[in-house]
This record gives C-alpha cells, sequence and structure tokens, in this order.
C-alpha cells in the first residue's frame, strides 16, 4: 500500500486545488473504525460534498508556495499520482484496470490536453492518448507545431471503463480530485477539452460539444476551448476540418501561427 501524504503536504495539494478554484470536496461515509485511505484523500460512496476550507493562516503560509520551476511541479504531480495509484474510489474501475493512466508531459506546459478516459492502449501502457486515437492526436499536435513532450495530457479518467464505456457522472467525479490537482499543480495558460465528456465534465455543463466549439471557457486561470475527440474524427473524418479551425483559433489567441505544411 502507498505511504499516505504528510499532513503539510495534504494542507499545500488542498492549497492548490483551492486557488485552481475547488470549493468542495465529497465526504465518505467512512464506517466507525475503519481506517482513512492512503493519502488522507478518502475513498467516495456518498456524493456529500463539503466545503473546502483552508484556514486564512494557512493561505498566509502558502503565499508564493504554488510549486514553481519544473522540479517542485515534478515533485508535486509525483506525489500525486501516489495517491491515484493506490484509488479505489470506483471499485468497478479499480478491479478492472491493469494500471492507472496519471497523465504525461511538461509540468510547465502553457497548453493542457483534457481526454475523456483511458482505452484499452493506455490501460496497457500506463500512459494518455498512444491508441488509435492518440496516433491522430499526435498528428494533430504536429500540424500545430508542437510536440507531445512540451504539452500535459490527461483525463477525466485516470482508470479505463470496461469496455470503454462512458465514464459515468460518479467516476468523473471521484476522479475531479485529481484532475483539479494537476490542473492547479500544472497551471496551464490553456485547456483543451477534447469531446463532449471532457468539456462537460471540467466546465460542468449540458451543451452539445459542437455548440462549445469556437469560443473560450475560463476555469481558474485558465483559458477552455472546446472541441470534437480524435475518436470521433477517426469515425467523422469530415470532423477534422472543424478541429483545424479550433486548433488555429487557439493558436491565434496564444499568438502563434501554424508551421507550413
Ligand atoms: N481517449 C481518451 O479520451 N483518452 C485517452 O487517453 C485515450 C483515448
Amino acid at each position: 500500500m502507498s505511504s499516505p501524504l504528510s499532513p503539510r503536504a495534504v494542507r499545500l495539494l488542498l492549497q492548490d486545488w483551492q486557488a485552481a478554484g475547488l470549493t468542495h470536496l465529497y465526504r465518505p461515509e467512512v464506517p466507525a473504525g475503519q481506517q482513512p485511505a492512503a493519502c488522507g484523500l478518502p475513498s467516495v460512496e456518498a456524493t456529500d460534498a463539503v466545503p473546502l476550507i483552508v484556514e486564512e493562516s494557512e493561505v498566509e503560509l502558502k503565499k508564493g508556495r504554488r510549486p514553481q520551476g519544473r522540479a517542485a511541479r515534478e515533485r508535486a504531480l509525483a506525489e500525486l499520482s501516489v495517491c491515484v495509484k493506490g484509488c479505489t474510489r470506483c471499485k468497478e474501475l479499480a478491479d478492472t484496470r491493469t494500471q492507472t493512466v496519471f497523465g504525461v508531459g511538461n509540468p510547465e506546459a502553457k497548453v493542457m490536453f483534457v481526454g475523456e478516459a483511458p482505452g484499452a492502449d493506455e490501460d496497457a501502457q500506463g500512459e494518455p492518448f498512444v491508441g488509435r486515437a492518440g496516433q491522430l492526436l499526435n498528428k494533430i499536435i504536429t500540424a500545430c507545431g508542437w510536440t507531445r513532450e512540451e504539452l500535459y495530457i490527461c483525463n477525466i479518467l485516470r482508470c479505463r471503463p470496461p469496455g470503454n464505456r462512458t465514464p459515468l457522472p460518479q467516476e468523473a467525479g471521484n476522479c475531479r480530485e485529481w484532475l483539479d490537482g494537476q490542473i492547479a499543480i500544472v497551471d496551464p495558460d490553456y485547456i483543451v477539452c477534447w469531446g463532449s465528456c471532457a468539456a462537460q465534465n471540467l466546465l460542468n455543463q449540458t451543451e452539445a460539444i459542437g455548440k462549445m466549439r469556437q469560443k473560450w471557457y475560463q476555469h481558474g486561470r485558465a483559458k477552455v476551448l472546446c472541441t470534437y475527440h480524435p475518436s470521433y474524427l477517426l469515425r467523422n473524418p469530415e470532423a477534422k476540418k472543424p478541429v483545424w479551425e479550433d486548433m488555429q483559433y487557439l493558436l491565434a489567441d496564444m499568438g502563434l501561427t501554424p508551421p507550413k505544411a
């Protein structure tokens, strides 16, 4: 079993998540006498949200403490990934996964990509977007003039849903703490939500993905752009054009132009 985070590490994580806009944590029903889960971040069955309160004095302590620099962010992400490895909040997913799929890339990325959930290839390799959808995503990344390594890539879920079914709202809620933690640590300028699952869950929206494109949403400090999922593009190649328009929309806002093909 992974070792729990120190109280100080937990407090700093909570402060980061609070700074990123997290307002509530979910309080589990822990049967009397049962040990709390590793990391002090308990498993969640009940959806009984409690306000996240970090005391003033601790906020003072935190001033200038958001992990700064590559090494500090790498360390914070590594600590968080240890918690994720031991996570059993979604029993079915924890029972059926080969491994958790945390996220990869630059801990100081300006742009973070958020997908839906690991598929079979990701579950086998422990890295997001390494299957067919990932290969298409890599082409989009190259067309934008980027490398995978300069971005940060993760998902709404860190475990593969059996048969690649759509994540359940409760699963997305259980995994939200980890996503918020990754966003708080990487602190990107931009987030791209790939597909409706990412867009609706991150932004707490119900609108169709086609209606969410070509406009900016805000999440904490980050500007958020939503577009179609690469898996959708594999089934509907005609959607590649609007996705490319969305990437140009993003690049223009960043003051960048795509390299000549
Ligand atoms: N689809 C996703 O949304 N994420 C992955 O990591 C792989 C496929």
